[in-house]
Parts: structure tokens; C-alpha cells; sequence
């Protein structure tokens, strides 16, 4: 009997001690639950799709900046930035355009399609914050935030419909399962991402500056300097992409999670090439109202 407690103290110890080295693990599988996408009820193909639908109308609608040095430098940085992310990263396309525009502003569709506006290039100090506006849009991307809101939106719109059929309005369904499909347009996409969508962004933001080798800091501090340099530019950044609550704090909360501080890379002479390019270039067109 007093052989069997032993071994049972015994093998106590043992799971306590396996416990307590599985504990570093289970924590750093908590830190990576945050990037676990919300629910969706399309697949990241799919995504791909929408995006290359909407991409599509958007290079019809939106000036673009046909400069092949600047496009090629903004699509190598989010080429780069793209392998860090979390989450799938080789799912989604990973194309990125210039508006043609002085407004300060980025935005991401669905499936890694990402337009940066000029402007954001020519208000960037230096490299680490374009990648931080880049790897923030990315975040967008790997996290689904477009068909997540969708699918969100076409389940709140569901009962209404099936109510719809059996009061007889005609048509009310099969228009409510073509938003549910494919057919939802460009706005539906680009609905005002809620704070805790920005939240996210941020941190995953965050996590790829980090991993891509440039200091993590650098996207909150760009976000900073666009409030106070910027007022009247940066109104439509962040009504497109509204400041979480505390979001510097927020982010620097989560940079000591990361790892230990490394030698950061901050800056490139090619993009202050490419800042440079941008400030000579002709005047944007002027924007149309509306
Ligand atoms: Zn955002």
C-alpha cells in the first residue's frame, strides 16, 4: 500500500511538472487566440473573389497613381510585410495600389487587395510607419474583417426575410439571399470598421511590424503624428478607421508580449527615394464631389 502512494506521489509530481512546462506554451496560446478570426461564412477563397470583384470597380472609380517606381515600392513592402502576418497569409492575393490623392488614408478589401493613398507615403517620416499603416490594412485582411461583417450582417438580416416570405412581399427573399451571396457591393465591404476591429488591427499590426524586423512602435506613432499634424486631413483615416480607446497605450501594452527589443530597422533610403518621387510628381486630380 505504502509502495502504491509513493508511486502515485510519484507520478504527481511528474504531471505537475509537465504542467508547469506546458504553461509557456498554453500562454502563448492565448497571445495567438486574439488572431483567430471572427466567424465567417466564407471561405478565404472566396475572399479573394469579393476582393477581386470590388478591386475591379474601384481602379475604375478612384484615381490610381500609375507610377511603376512607386507601385513597385509599395507592393515589395506589403510583399514583405504579408509573410509575418498571422493567419494563412499565402490565402490572399497581396496587391497593392496608389491612390492618386493628398487625403491620408489606406483601406483593405477582402482577400489582401490594399490601396495606400499617396498622401500617406508623403506624411510618413520614414519606412517603419508606412509599414505600420500597411501592416495594420494587412491585419484587416488576415483577421476577415470584411466577409466577418458581412456574414454578421446577412445573419441579423435573415429573419427578416424568411418574416418577409411569409407575409407575402415578393422578391423580399431572394433579394436578401443575393446580399447574403456574392452580390453585396463595395460599401457593405467598406462599413465603418467598429473600435474593436481597429483593436485588432492594431495589435496585429503590431505583431508583423515586430516580426518584419521594424520597430512596433512605429504604427502607433504615425497615428499620433496625423492627429496633431494632420487635423483636417486625417478626419476621413479615422472615421474609416475610428481610434480605439487608449489605442498608443493600447499598442504599447502589447509590445513588451512580442519578445525581447531588437536593432530595428526604421528607415530605407528608398523610401525617402520614394517620398521624394511622390512630392515632385504632378498635383493629384482634383477630387471628385461625391
Ligand atoms: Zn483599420
Amino acid at each position: 500500500m505504502r509502495e502504491l502512494g509513493h508511486r502515485r506521489t510519484k507520478r504527481l509530481i511528474v504531471i505537475t511538472a509537465m504542467a508547469l512546462l506546458a504553461l509557456p506554451f498554453a500562454l502563448w496560446a492565448i497571445e495567438r487566440m486574439n488572431f483567430r478570426p471572427g466567424w465567417n461564412m466564407y471561405s478565404p477563397a472566396q475572399d479573394v473573389q469579393i476582393g477581386a470583384e470590388n478591386a475591379a470597380q474601384i481602379e475604375k472609380q478612384m484615381p490610381l497613381l500609375h507610377d511603376a517606381q512607386v507601385v513597385n515600392y509599395v507592393n515589395q513592402l506589403g510583399r514583405k510585410l504579408s509573410v509575418y502576418e498571422p493567419n494563412d497569409q499565402k490565402a490572399y492575393v497581396w496587391q497593392f495600389h496608389v491612390v492618386n490623392t493628398r487625403d491620408i488614408n489606406a483601406f483593405a478589401l477582402p482577400g489582401g487587395y490594399i490601396f495606400v493613398n499617396r498622401g500617406t507615403i508623403e506624411a510618413a517620416q520614414d519606412e517603419s510607419q508606412l509599414a505600420g499603416v500597411i501592416a495594420h490594412e494587412e491585419g484587416h485582411v488576415v483577421m476577415r474583417h470584411g466577409t466577418h461583417m458581412a456574414s454578421e450582417m446577412s445573419l441579423i438580416r435573415t429573419p427578416l426575410s424568411i418574416l418577409g416570405g411569409f407575409l407575402g412581399a415578393s422578391g423580399t427573399l431572394g433579394s436578401s439571399l443575393a446580399q447574403m451571396g456574392l452580390g453585396f457591393g463595395v460599401n457593405s465591404l467598406m462599413l465603418k470598421n467598429s473600435r474593436g476591429i481597429e483593436a485588432q488591427a492594431d495589435q496585429v499590426g503590431t505583431y508583423t511590424l515586430y516580426h518584419a524586423g521594424y520597430n512596433p512602435i512605429a504604427m502607433a506613432q504615425f497615428f499620433q503624428i496625423l492627429q496633431q499634424k494632420y487635423p483636417q486631413q486625417t478626419m476621413q483615416f479615422f472615421s474609416d478607421h475610428p481610434n480605439p480607446p487608449n489605442r498608443i497605450r493600447a499598442v504599447e501594452a502589447e509590445i513588451p508580449k512580442l519578445g525581447p527589443v531588437k536593432n530595428y530597422v526604421t528607415d530605407s533610403p528608398q523610401f525617402q527615394a520614394i517620398k521624394r518621387r511622390c512630392l515632385s510628381l504632378p498635383a493629384p486630380p482634383p477630387a471628385k464631389k461625391g
